[in-house]
């Protein structure tokens, strides 16, 4: 029989780790410091190396985020003194943004990869044998490598959803959006969690007339009730349409144009658009990795189950990153496991902790957290007790003229520890690890009480949410301790 040729090897590692993003890389590192650079270790990767964050994920978008606060400075100019005049070349904003990811691929990831003799990148698609081995293809080449211990860090990926005429017409997503050569003139988003919010804010500041169709019935679900409703006036009040407990009905091509049929609280509405972008949420890039062949088990969205160790149900193979069945996808999170499965495959013993991982939202302002929400409190103890302060209510905000904020502490109040600290404010990501590490220490709102902070700062927002227990902030002068 004519068949294709291919050429086949066999290999042997001490560690096989499968994808090499932020999971993956941190994962190689860590085995071979553990190993004082003995282990070898097998990098195999099917896509472009650096995975998620670098390539499609935080970097452009912050990338684009901050050229669209910038520009947006020129449209609202805050202070009646200065006045600021901005322009936008998209094409050039583009183009800048994928020099950028290419440079840090390079800098962070190929070039650190090639200070390690010991761990051996190989491009190609991994897939378990019954054998217990991994079988990489790439371009009619096959190797069948083996090893002790396996990583699975293969990532995520977008997930649209079941949308008539979706796939038909063409759609962008947190994959695609970086390609863009012109600026859409409108885009309907579907889908208002962080990547919806942060590409659809980002887009509207640069000009694009951005809809928001959001499925359940507030904006970023997840955070505090208050907070999405403090975001979402903000967004409307620069100028975006938002449609919350909205579905998407269908979407087709009439004169040219895409119609977006969508059906909300106030009736079925037909939106002409440029361009529709999806961020309903990821799936777990294990297809082909036949995961069956080795026992590994997933949920019932296909992520990988793992133990606190980050051990699957085959005890040779761990997992990290997104592929990984649990609540948050984050790019340091993701480097954390892998730090934690990289220890556990190693010998030592190490267990994740998500209790104080903190959360943001690029939005502007920015949404922070770490920690329980109210209702998760109430949901384990029913009890809580909570406080929310204004952020404007610290002088940087009225200094700044940048008053849209809140901050929110939630306390058990049977020791009055702190068990979670929400946050909407500019700079908000820079700050909220203060809350992580309060968290981490066991703070009671006395101790939190108990420290001085720097005037005038967002940060303030922390110390005045703690105050808001024992005396009302309003009745306070500017920086009492
Ligand atoms: P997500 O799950 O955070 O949000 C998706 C949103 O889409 C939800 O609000 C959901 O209710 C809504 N939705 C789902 N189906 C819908 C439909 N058919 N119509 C309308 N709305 C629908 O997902 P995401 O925003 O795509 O982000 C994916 C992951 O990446 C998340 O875990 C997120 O936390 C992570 N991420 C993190 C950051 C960050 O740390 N700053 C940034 C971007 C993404």
């Amino acid at each position: 029989m004519l068949g294709r040729h291919i050429e086949s090897s066999m290999k042997s590692y001490d560690y096989v780790v499968v994808g090499a993003g932020a999971a993956g890389f941190a994962a190689a590192v860590k085995l071979s410091e553990l190993s004082d650079g003995e282990a070898r270790v097998a990098l195999v990767n099917g896509g472009r190396i650096g995975g998620t964050c670098v390539n499609v994920g935080c970097i452009p978008s912050k990338y684009l985020i901050e050229n669209s606060k910038l520009y947006f400075e020129g449209k609202r100019n805050r202070y009646r003194a200065v006045n600021l005049t901005t322009s936008l070349d998209f094409k050039a904003l583009m183009e800048d943004l994928r020099n950028l990811t290419a440079i840090l691929r390079r800098e962070k990831y190929e070039e650190v990869l090639s200070r390690f003799d010991n761990v051996e990148l190989l491009n190609g698609k991994a897939r378990f044998n019954g054998s217990g081995s991994v079988k990489v293809v790439r371009d009619g080449s096959e190797t069948e490598i083996t090893a002790e211990k396996y990583l699975i860090a293969t990532g995520s990926r977008p997930h649209p959803p079941p949308i008539k005429g979706l796939e038909e017409v063409g759609y962008l997503d947190s994959d695609t959006i970086w390609k863009l050569e012109e600026q859409p003139g409108s885009m309907l988003v579907i889908g208002a969690g962080a990547i919806g919010l942060e590409i659809g804010q980002a887009m509207q500041r640069l000009g694009t007339q951005v809809i928001m169709v959001e499925a359940l019935d507030r904006i970023l679900p997840t955070t505090e009730p208050e907070i999405s409703e403090e975001l979402r006036k903000a967004l409307v009040d620069e100028g975006m349409e938002i449609y919350t407990k909205a579905r998407v009905a269908r979407i087709y091509i009439a004169d040219g144009r895409k119609i977006v049929r969508v059906l909300t609280r106030e009736g079925d509405k037909n939106f002409e658009v440029d361009e529709v972008f999806v961020a309903t949420g990821r799936r777990p890039n294990t297809d082909g990795l036949a995961l069956e062949n080795v026992g590994v088990d997933v949920d019932e969205r296909g992520f990988v189950k793992v133990d606190r160790t980050m051990r699957t149900s085959n005890p040779r193979i761990y997992a990290a990153g997104d592929v990984v069945s649990k609540k948050l996808m984050l790019e340091t999170l993701a480097a954390r496991e892998g730090v934690i499965a990289a220890l556990n495959m190693a010998g030592e013993r190490a267990e994740i902790d998500y209790s104080s991982v903190p959360v943001v939202t690029f939005t502007e302002p920015q949404v922070a957290s770490v920690g329980l929400t109210e209702r998760e409190l109430m949901e384990r103890i029913k009890s809580c007790t909570c406080r929310l302060v204004e952020v404007s209510n610290t002088s940087k905000a009225v200094l700044t003229h940048e008053e849209r904020g809140i901050a929110k502490l939630v306390v058990n109040p049977y020791d009055n520890k702190v068990v979670g600290l929400h946050i909407m404010s500019p700079n908000a990501a820079e700050f909220i690890l203060a809350g992580a590490v309060m968290l981490k220490a066991g703070y009671t709102v006395d101790e939190m009480l108990d420290l001085v902070h720097v005037f005038p700062t967002y940060a303030e927002s922390i110390k005045l949410v703690a105050t808001a227990f024992i005396r009302s902030v309003k009745a306070m002068p500017c920086c009492m301790e």
